[in-house]
């Protein structure tokens, strides 16, 4: 393989958003390509005109992009390839290894039943397959393929795949209308496109023979092929909305990281000794096809929360800020100082498993009025911390060093003066600064407040008390 210019392919359907199991085979193709100095062609399956959209187009090109995806070639639409298609049925009816076919869907399902009354595989009886048809309305072309032996083919991770011909039928390239079938797209792009590896999910094995037999009759050299292991949820069933989201921008819009779902998505199926959490370079680095497993892999919900909020624990407060920013936005919260949502940043990425709960509780930085958790609200702000906030807040109203660390110090100072210790003050100081009883660091919290918002906040809260009482 060493002189072999990789080339791979991606090439969804446009009929809907691209899940979990698409984007999966998506990296597969993307690592191998960038491992191996190959490239990446990004191709959109668009001939079922009925099914395919534009804005799913674009949500797969959406999702490809957010998770880092760059392709080489393409975006190439099938849509636009109809006259290549046909001039390849051309070559194939003049050299006699394809035929039209007249007979009607009635016919063909008339014969069907029939042949299913019998106990038969209802496949084409082959009737037209030595008429010597031209074409004619409503003709449609078919392969004439092997009637006989076995079509085999190398899986680099099934290993040798064999199909009795048999069983298979002279299958249809070209419809009634002109139209090219999936089969016949798929192999005279792959080979147009000089693809090497057709790495897929094996939903796709029993494909392979027809489209095998296709190269075959043009005389081209078959690409590799690796069909990977479909996708089970923890239940170890098929992966489905059961489990939970299955699109990748569902994943972007529930908080998670690009890099937590691709670590994740790489995981399922491929590993490397017990290495659990991989950078890009590194998955570029480590990545190859012998690492993929014969069994189905399972993606892990849990799994996926735990190295979401890792990822996020690790990284930089500008990037999380970058991102955390519609969160905010989508919460009512526009146009904030840049500077106090990176410090928010800092003081939450090691409580976050997400970007929607880092938003979430972040929101007290932002809000002009905050509300206090119920619970929280009646276990501290009760009328005994009156006197202590009110001392308090004049102790911050004089306090020269409004940092973190002054603030400390103003804290040590006061404490030693009342004889008491930091609990008593801290938990409704920080109702009263957050509206609830879990929050970063008191003193990182006041600092990013600044005085103003903490007298405002504590006077609000003293109020707030009186009137209960
Ligand atoms: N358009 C096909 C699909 O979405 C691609 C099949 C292939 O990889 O050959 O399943």
């Amino acid at each position: 393989m060493s002189n072999l210019k990789i080339v791979t392919r991606f090439p969804p359907s446009p009929t809907g958003y691209l899940h979990i199991g698409g984007a999966r085979t998506a990296l597969f193709n993307w690592l191998f390509a960038r491992k191996n100095g190959g490239k990446f062609i990004l191709r959109i399956e668009d001939t079922d005109v009925a099914r395919s959209t534009e804005e799913a187009t674009r949500a797969i090109i959406e999702s490809l992009q957010w998770l880092g995806m760059d392709w080489d070639e393409g975006p190439f639409f099938q849509s636009q390839r109809y006259p290549l298609y046909r001039e390849y049925v051309e070559r194939l009816l003049s050299s006699g290894k394809a035929y039209f076919c007249c007979c009607t869907p009635q016919e063909l399902e008339v014969r069907r039943q029939e042949a299913k009354a019998k106990g038969l595989k209802p496949k084409y009886d082959g009737r037209c397959r030595n008429l010597g048809l031209g074409k004619a309305a409503g003709s449609v072309v078919r392969l004439k393929s092997p009637e006989v032996g076995k079509t085999v083919f190398q899986d680099l991770v099934k290993g040798s795949v064999a199909f009795d011909n048999a069983e298979l039928d002279d299958l249809v390239l070209l419809r009634s209308d002109g139209t090219p079938t999936y089969h016949l797209a798929v192999v005279i792009d792959d080979i147009t496109m000089g693809v090497t590896h057709v790495v897929r999910g094996d939903d796709h094995v029993n494909n392979t023979p027809r489209q095998v037999m296709i190269y075959q009759a043009l005389g081209e050299v078959l690409p590799f092929y690796a069909h990977v292991p479909m996708i089970l949820g923890s239940d170890r069933t098929r992966l489905s909305k059961r489990h939970g989201a299955t699109s990748v921008l569902a994943y972007r819009d529930l908080g998670f990281l690009p890099q937590a779902l691709l670590n994740a998505l790489v995981r399922i199926g491929w590993s490397y000794g017990d290495q659990e959490k991989f950078s890009r370079e590194e998955l570029i680095e480590k990545f190859s096809l012998d690492g993929v497993g014969k069994s189905a892999g399972i993606f892990n919900m849990e799994k996926l929360l735990d190295m979401n909020a890792q990822y996020i624990r690790e990284s930089p407060a500008s990037y999380l800020a970058d991102l955390l920013v519609p969160f905010l936005a989508n919460l009512g919260h526009k146009d904030l100082d840049r500077r106090k949502v990176e410090q928010a940043v800092e003081t939450l990425k090691a409580r976050s498993k997400t970007l929607v709960e880092m938003a979430e509780s972040s929101r007290f930085y932002f809000e002009e009025d905050i509300c206090y958790e119920p619970k929280a609200d009646s276990k501290f702000l009760k009328p005994e911390v009156l006197q202590l906030l009110s001392e308090i807040k004049v102790r911050l109203q004089e306090a020269g060093d409004f940092s973190q660390k002054g603030l400390e110090e103003t804290f040590v100072h006061f404490m030693e003066e009342k004889q008491i210790k930091l609990g008593s003050i801290a938990q409704p100081l920080r109702v009263a600064l957050t509206g609830k009883s879990a929050s970063p660091g008191l003193f990182e919290v006041m600092e990013i407040l600044g005085r103003e918002k903490v007298l405002e906040r504590i006077e609000k809260a003293i109020e707030h008390i009186r009137t209960k009482t």
